[in-house]
């Protein structure tokens, strides 16, 4: 008998027909005789169209009320479920993410845990209630409803799972668990029994939707032991822990492909002691992420630099860039868009010398041109252009020998928000 956290995307509970398949799945647990908490986000697309309903009365709403909205979608979940849950003849509750004592910072649409007071949630077990809470929500210490930003309900997943010291926290999705790569581009992608959290954390923030940044995070700090399967099959999934086995003869565990990246070159710097110290600092305090950073050689006294952020703080950044000019003098300021950052990710890359080597081998027997490098223990990635992206990725998979005989699963509609 163990105690289990299962969450289910907006896309598993998208229906009446996927709920009663989600209930029955909870049944089965509970008569095998586990205790289960669930978690769940808002049914299909609720959020978006939640968010698409506000615009049209005013468009640019007020976070607080924000907050107030789109908790709705994920309470109509918890509700309906339990419903389901209860026609099955099991007994569940449903609370909301305030009353399963998820307490967070003040801050709308984006707070993050600070503390979870799971007393209602162990009295609920304890009665022999399958527990459901509304994912994606808590409240602050004064009893305003916070949301924990977009594809939040991982986190409150995990959180409750390490609060509650579950045994393992199953996070049920549309495809059957973390593949080598995105099997839409490369049909014999694998499947992967196991990852770490690191390798994980550089697979989500480079764009493998399966799983919420934040919630691998908490999932590292606190250990806690997770599993992405699917809600459709009864296959076993991928699971994702602190050391994870790699296969013989491997160093490479996934290939990440990331569209959301835009380059800045500042050409023609004054080249003076304080230059990056000046830039980065303005980006820092204006909240825009810099990833790659790369300076060029210094030609009378003038540098060029080059740095990448999401394409969707392209134009912040200009604006910070050019509002510096007075204090930085500089040529000029250039963009580039349409660009990709294709990584390869594996906790054996560092003792491994051949590995970058091998990458640059296969990208330049394709014809193309790396603009960008960047590296870090367990991760290497270019940044090419978007359109031949596709086929280094392929050729990529194939040469660190990743490709599966057989084509992969792809599920239903991707359970990435
Ligand atoms: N319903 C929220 C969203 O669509 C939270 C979640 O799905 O995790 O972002
Ligand atoms: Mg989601």
């Amino acid at each position: 008998m163990s105690l289990i956290v299962m969450k289910f995307g907006g896309s598993s509970v998208g229906s009446t027909e996927r709920m009663q398949r989600v209930a029955r799945r909870i049944a089965d647990y509970r008569e095998a005789g586990n205790d289960v908490v669930v978690v769940v986000s808002a049914m299909g697309d609720t959020t978006d169209e939640l968010i698409d309903q506000s615009k049209l009365l005013n468009a640019n709403p007020p976070a607080r009320e924000m907050d107030m909205l789109l908790t709705v979608g994920e309470q109509i979940s918890v509700a309906l479920l339990s419903m389901t849950i209860d026609s099955l003849g099991f007994k569940a509750k449903s609370l909301t993410g305030w009353q399963a004592g998820i307490e967070t910072e003040d801050v709308h649409g984006k707070a993050r845990i600070t503390d979870i007071e799971p007393k209602r949630i162990f009295e609920a077990i304890e009665s022999g209630y399958a527990v459901i809470v509304a994912g994606f929500q808590g409240a602050t210490d004064g009893g305003e409803i916070t949301t924990l930003g977009r594809g939040g309900s991982d986190t409150t997943a995990v959180a409750l799972a390490a609060a509650i010291k579950a045994d393992v926290c199953e996070i049920y999705t549309d495809v059957d668990g973390i593949y080598s790569t995105d099997p839409r581009i490369v049909k014999c992608a694998r499947k992967l029994d196991e990852i770490s959290y690191d390798e994980m954390l550089e697979l989500a923030n480079l764009g493998a939707a399966v799983l919420h940044p934040r919630a691998v995070e908490y999932a590292k700090n606190y250990n806690v032991k997770l599993v992405v399967r699917s809600s459709f099959t009864q296959n076993e999934g991928t699971s994702v822990k602190e050391e994870a086995v790699m296969e013989q003869g491997m160093v490479v565990r996934g290939i990440a492909y990331d569209k959301n990246v835009a380059r800045i070159s500042i050409l023609g710097v004054e080249d003076v002691p304080g230059v990056l110290a000046n830039v980065f600092g303005a980006l820092a305090s204006s909240g825009i992420d810099v990833d790659i950073i790369v300076q060029s050689g210094t030609m009378e006294g003038k540098a060029d630099f080059a740095f990448t952020v999401s394409l969707s703080d392209k134009d912040r950044a200009i604006a910070v860039v050019e509002s510096i000019r007075g204090d930085v003098p500089y040529r000029e300021v250039t963009s580039e868009e349409n660009l990709v950052k294709v990584s390869i990710v594996g906790a054996g890359m560092v003792s491994n010398p051949g590995v970058a080597a091998k990458m640059f081998k296969a990208i330049y027997d394709l014809g193309i041109s790396i603009k960008m490098v960047t590296t870090s223990e367990i991760r290497l990635s270019v940044i090419i252009a978007a359109e031949p992206a596709q086929a280094v990725v392929r050729a990529l998979h194939s040469a660190y020998g990743l490709d599966t005989a057989e084509q992969a699963f792809v599920g239903g509609p991707q359970d990435r928000r």
